[in-house]
Order: structure tokens, then C-alpha cells, then sequence
């Protein structure tokens, strides 16, 4: 008997993908975790009805959520990743050799455990790096109790839905906001602009009351479904968006000029030209 895997994020937009080959269906500590094979998407993960990882495509978000503020920054030593269990951004953050340390705040070790298990090359031995350190804990508890100070903090969270709701609000961001130095780097998941824009107005009318700077990015991602994928952007200092692409071909050849298959110098200026249908919903 066939079986088909339903998304149910929208209210009013469902997206089916068959499940040629289910390898994990059921409940975590804090969410509903499906694990499956499609001859499309490759090995899909979801998290309560939505679309987490295909392995098909995963390298674009992963890419374009360590490497753009990253390469943006250009001084990181120590970053925060809020979420994140299946590894990909974390991958990704740790080829950037300056880094010192990576902070991995994952409300859910069932997710980081099925994910080294049936996605081993999504972590590709990220969890083992020496510079890793994972903390099993509510992002909000953790950046609520935290002394560090971190240069960038990613939120690669599930939606604000179930435990990743928390991490969409004001008070989340005011703590993020403690946790960074003056120039420090706030990026998060902020969903589909054209689904989920009051989720991305929310985002930025909280990044407005914090930071002088707010702003967002976009990559165009496969199995999030229904338009580009938003990045949201919070900082005090203004330039980092706003670097050339010169100055970031610089920065990528310092690194080492690691091989990608998204992000590259000029995607990465791209990124932040926003059609205006997303840019008013910046204005508030
Ligand atoms: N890239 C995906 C996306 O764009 O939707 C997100 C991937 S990652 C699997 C999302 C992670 O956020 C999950 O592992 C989930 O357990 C975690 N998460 C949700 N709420 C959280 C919270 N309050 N604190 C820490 N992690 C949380």
C-alpha cells in the first residue's frame, strides 16, 4: 500500500511527498519526527507535519544560513546555533577555520540522535569537531541564563509552532541581543515571505525595537515549499549587508575558498535584494 506524507504548516496549502521507504514514524520527547526515502527529495526529515531536510537540497539552506553572516562578520570566533539537531549548519559554520568554538543549543537529542543515525552525511562528523560543543536545552533557557557573549548567533529553528513558537519572540531576541557584543550578528529562519509574512513582519518589528540594523535575506530553497526561504537579519552595525563583493571574494579566498554548491561571493551580495513585496513588510 502506498503511502503518501502530508505537510500541514498552511492553513490553507498542503504538500504531499510519497514515502517510497519509512525508516523512523513517531514521537520524540518534545515533537513528531518522520523519517523517509523520496525518489524526489531524497531522505526526508519532519518535525510535527513540516518539512525539515531533504537530502536533495539540503545544502542550500545549510550554506546560506552559516556562510552569509559569516563571511559578513569576517572577525567570528565563537557562535551560537539555536536548534540545528540535524547538523547541516552546524557542517557548514565549522569549515570556517577562525572559528573557535560552535555552541549547538538543540531542545530535542532525539532529533540529533535519528539524524546521525539515518542522515550521516547531513553532520558529516560535525557533532565530533573539537571546536563542538552541544547543549540539550531550551534556546530561550539557554540564551536567558547564558553569561557568554557569542559574535554570531543562527536560530535555525522548526516554526513557530510546538517548542520552536519560543523562539519567535520579543523577549528570545532581547536575550539574543544581551549575548552579542556591539558588533555582533542576530540571523534567523524566518520562513516563507510569501506564506508566512506576518511571521517575518513580527521578526523584524522585534529586530527594529533592538538593533540599529534589521533586514533580511532570501535563498531559493526546494522542499520549503511555496517561494524563497527568508533569512532575518539583526545587527548594530549597518555595513555588514552592505559589504562588496570584492571584499567578500577576499574573505572566501582567506578561508581556504572551501568548495560550495549555493553560496558563492555574488549569490551572496544577490541574497539581500529584495523584491518589494518583502521589503514592505520591513517597513513595519
Ligand atoms: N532548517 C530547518 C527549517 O528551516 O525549518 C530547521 C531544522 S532543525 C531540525 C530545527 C530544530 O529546532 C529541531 O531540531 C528542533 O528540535 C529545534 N528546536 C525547536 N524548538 C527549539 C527550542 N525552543 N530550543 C532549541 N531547539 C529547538
Amino acid at each position: 500500500m502506498e503511502r503518501w506524507v502530508e505537510e500541514t504548516l498552511h492553513s490553507g496549502f498542503r504538500v504531499r511527498l510519497k514515502a517510497d521507504r519509512v525508516l523512523f514514524d513517531s514521537e520524540t520527547e518534545h515533537q513528531q519526527l518522520i523519517i523517509f526515502d523520496n525518489g524526489d527529495y531524497g531522505r526526508v526529515m519532519m518535525l510535527d507535519g513540516v518539512v525539515q531536510l531533504a537530502t536533495k537540497d539540503e545544502f542550500i539552506y545549510h550554506e546560506m544560513m552559516a556562510h552569509v553572516p559569516l563571511f559578513a562578520h569576517g572577525r567570528a570566533k565563537k557562535v551560537l546555533i539555536i536548534g540545528g539537531g540535524d547538523g547541516g549548519v552546524l557542517r557548514e559554520t565549522l569549515k570556517h577555520d577562525n572559528l573557535e568554538s560552535v555552541t549547538l543549543c538543540e531542545i530535542d537529542h532525539g532529533v540529533i540522535d535519528l539524524c546521525r543515525e539515518h542522515f550521516p552525511g547531513v553532520s558529516a562528523g560535525a557533532f565530533d569537531d573539537p571546536r563542538t560543543r552541544v547543549v540539550i536545552a531550551d534556546g530561550t533557557k539557554f540564551v536567558a541564563e547564558t553569561d557568554e557573549r557569542f559574535d554570531v548567533i543562527l536560530v535555525d529553528s522548526t516554526d513557530p509552532i510546538g517548542p520552536g513558537a519560543v523562539l519567535f519572540t520579543r523577549q528570545f531576541y532581547a536575550d539574543c541581543r544581551r549575548s552579542l557584543p556591539r558588533d555582533g550578528l542576530l540571523v534567523t529562519q524566518n520562513g516563507l515571505p510569501f506564506l508566512q509574512a506576518a511571521e517575518l513582519q513580527q521578526s523584524i518589528g522585534y529586530f527594529r525595537e533592538m538593533f540599529a540594523d534589521s533586514f533580511a535575506y532570501l535563498a531559493s530553497t526546494a522542499s520549503y515549499f511555496g517561494g524563497p526561504m527568508s533569512f532575518g537579519w539583526a545587527t548594530d552595525d549597518g555595513d555588514l549587508r552592505r559589504l562588496r563583493q570584492d571584499a567578500i571574494e577576499r574573505r572566501y579566498a582567506d578561508s581556504g575558498a572551501f568548495p560550495t554548491r549555493y553560496w558563492r561571493p555574488d549569490v551572496h551580495v544577490a541574497a539581500f535584494a529584495l523584491p518589494n513585496y518583502i521589503r514592505d513588510l520591513m517597513t513595519g
